[in-house]
């Protein structure tokens, strides 16, 4: 399972709801922001998520409506001193906009707290545990190096119990073995095989989030069949040729893409003051029905096949001056 957090869902500059471009993904333990807009740290504080572990940040492109925020991030962290190593991944453009902003701008020539390290990716896997991967794809859009992430869950055989009792395996280090796939030797003497206690291969779950972009037709691979897309879309369709000229999508292109790729639902973002939200739900809607559009705190847990809305916790900043 994954839980994704809108911290922001504007497009290009803030609105009274709306803040900017930033969401958290969470997995087990694991945290990674998704962009960094303006305003990200007080959206933060609000959504009581905390800054703990939020040390891993995946950048989707350069644009500033979805990287000035780290500027006030890193120096708060600096003050704070919470975080040892911040770790921001993104494509090569994105990457060299991001250091002039945080060692020409912030920094200036004094040392950092804590250790930055910017990591260049390039398409494939960026980050692996035991139990998920998080990959990197290219998407099309204004400048250089712009990128999505796709998060999934390794594949897995499940346990199943009531073959082990029948077969009379005591609980313990056998059956935590079986499960990872190793052949035991019972105390009695028997050997057991994995495949007596494992059933079918199961599939983990899959969560895709696109940033701005342009174009549709090379995200179709990378989005099939996954349980949710997080995608942008700016613009509605009566404006399609604004979309089109400043390569973002409008609602219909992202729903199009979401029904064509087979995906179970939609969450859209990046949403312009121009428009309501009613509005860009009833043209999602009309093709793709299991669409939502995020709001700001908005906080989704991904399943295999479902989503759930999750009441938001708010936090005063005054009540959660910890970190
Ligand atoms: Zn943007
Ligand atoms: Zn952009």
């Amino acid at each position: 399972m994954f839980e994704i957090i809108f911290l922001g869902t504007s497009a290009s500059a803030p609105s009274i709801q709306r803040g900017l471009s930033a969401q958290v993904v969470k997995h087990d333990e694991y945290r990674f922001l998704i962009d960094c807009g303006e305003g990200t740290q007080r959206q933060i504080l609000q959504s009581g998520i905390g800054f703990k572990r939020l040390n891993r940040i995946l950048i989707t492109h350069g644009h500033l409506d979805h990287i000035l925020g780290l500027a006030g991030l890193l120096s708060t962290f600096a003050r704070w001193e919470a975080i040892d190593q911040l770790e921001i991944f993104g494509g090569g453009w994105a990457l060299e906009r991001i250091s002039d902003l945080l060692f020409g701008v912030v920094l200036r020539g004094a040392k950092s707290p804590m250790e930055i390290r910017l990591v260049e990716i390039h398409p494939g896997v960026i980050f692996e545990d035991g139990g998920f991967r998080v990959s990197a794809f290219p998407v099309y859009h204004r400048g250089p190096d712009c990128y999505g992430y796709l998060f999934e869950e390794k594949s897995r055989r499940p346990f199943l119990p009531e073959r082990a009792e029948a077969l009379g395996i005591p609980p313990g280090p056998w059956r935590r073995d079986l499960v990872s796939g190793q052949v035991v030797t019972l105390p009695d003497g028997r050997q057991v095989f994995p495949d007596q206690v494992l059933g079918l291969e199961r599939p983990g779950t899959r969560l895709v989030h696109v940033g701005d972009t342009g174009r549709t037709d090379d995200l179709v691979q990378v989005c099939q069949d996954v349980d949710t897309l997080v995608i942008e879309a700016t613009y509605l369709q009566e404006e399609a040729e604004m979309a089109e000229k400043f390569s973002h999508l409008t609602a219909r292109q992202a729903s199009e893409l979401a029904v064509q790729a087979g995906v179970k639902n939609l969450i859209l973002t990046h949403i312009s003051r121009r428009y309501r939200d009613r509005e860009v739900l009833a043209e999602a809607r009309a093709i793709m029905p299991n669409t939502v559009v995020a709001r700001d705190f908005d906080t989704f847990q991904i399943k295999r096949g479902e989503f759930i809305k999750v009441e938001a916790e708010f936090e005063s900043i005054l009540s959660s001056p910890h970190i």
